[in-house]
């Protein structure tokens, strides 16, 4: 049974600020619940008040510009990214992602950044963000500040947001529009299930980065790599960056193992 909470749905940003401010860390956000909801109904978590950012115009829709890049509002779904044409057009990476995480159900209530501020080792759009050099805008009634994905993820659930910020929107970089792209990720069952390991590789004439999910405490990426790279170094690149464990969905060095395969499937394609 889900334990009381109040619920309040502010249509501005500057009440979505004030309710967090006043809050002082006893008002949670809610965008699609697909996490939230499941977590207060285990009773692992019991937030005094839920405050939803649905309503809310300025963090609605998705925009590119060839200038600045993709913009993808907070409370963006994954069928959204999945049927925006400038996605499919420049960044496929993000409509494939997408299209990985749960059930058709689920596309139509996750939303993107939802799936950020989780911040689950696991989570899909991690991954193939990160290779896309994404990074995040926070607000607050302090103002706003931007922060590369790759700063963003602090530990298993923990990120850089303070009490009384939102994440306003994902931006995605204009010089990785056309990045060829592939992506791959290892469940235990053949329908909908989150990661074993999965793997997000974007690369362009200047710049190829490899994503990992489900190998390390958080989405990991490698650093900047050449796009000339050997397969060696790709691989040896990856190894780097992730640090998988035993637990009762695989074992660490099954995680390993299956990264590196999958590196080398993607480099295959995208090389
Ligand atoms: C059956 C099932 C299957 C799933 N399968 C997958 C899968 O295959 N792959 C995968 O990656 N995930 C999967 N998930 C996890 C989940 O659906 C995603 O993480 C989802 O994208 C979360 O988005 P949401 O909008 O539902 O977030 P919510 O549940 O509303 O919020 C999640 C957390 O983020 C915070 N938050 C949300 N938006 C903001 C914001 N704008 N600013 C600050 N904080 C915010 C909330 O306060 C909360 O702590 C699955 C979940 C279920 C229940």
């Amino acid at each position: 049974m889900l334990q009381n909470f109040s619920y309040l749905a502010p249509e501005t940003l500057k009440d979505l600020y004030a309710v967090l401010k006043k809050g002082n860390g006893k008002v949670t956000i809610l965008a699609g619940g697909t996490d939230l909801l499941v977590n207060m109904h285990n009773n692992w978590i019991s937030p005094e008040c839920l405050v939803d950012i649905k309503k809310i115009a300025d963090l609605k829709g998705i925009s590119f510009n060839p200038k600045t890049g993709l913009s993808i509002g907070a409370t963006t779904v994954c069928i959204d990214l999945i049927n925006n044409k400038d996605v499919k057009k420049h960044y496929p990476l993000l409509a494939e992602a997408a299209h990985h995480i749960g059930s058709p159900q689920l596309r139509n209530r996750a939303t993107i950044a939802g799936n950020l501020c989780t911040a689950s080792p696991c989570a899909d759009m991690g991954c193939s963000l990160l290779a896309l050099g994404a990074s995040v805008e926070l607000g607050s009634t302090s103002g706003t500040r931007v922060i590369a994905l790759k700063d963003f993820f602090t530990g298993p659930k923990k990120t850089q947001i303070k009490k009384d910020e939102v994440l306003l929107r994902i931006l995605v970089p204009a010089d990785m529009a056309g990045a060829r792209s592939g992506m791959r990720k290892l469940k235990r069952i053949k329908g909908h299930d989150i990661a074993v390991a999965s793997v997000a590789i974007a690369r362009t004439a200047k710049v190829m980065r490899i994503g990992v999910g489900s190998a390390a405490p958080t989405p990991v990426v490698t650093a900047d790599l050449a796009p000339s790279i050997t397969l060696d170094k790709a691989v040896a690149a990856t190894e780097k960056v992730i640090s998988p464990i035993d637990d009762v969905r695989a074992g660490a060095e099954y995680r390993r193992f299956m990264v590196k395969d999958f590196v080398e499937q993607i480099f295959a394609e995208i090389c």
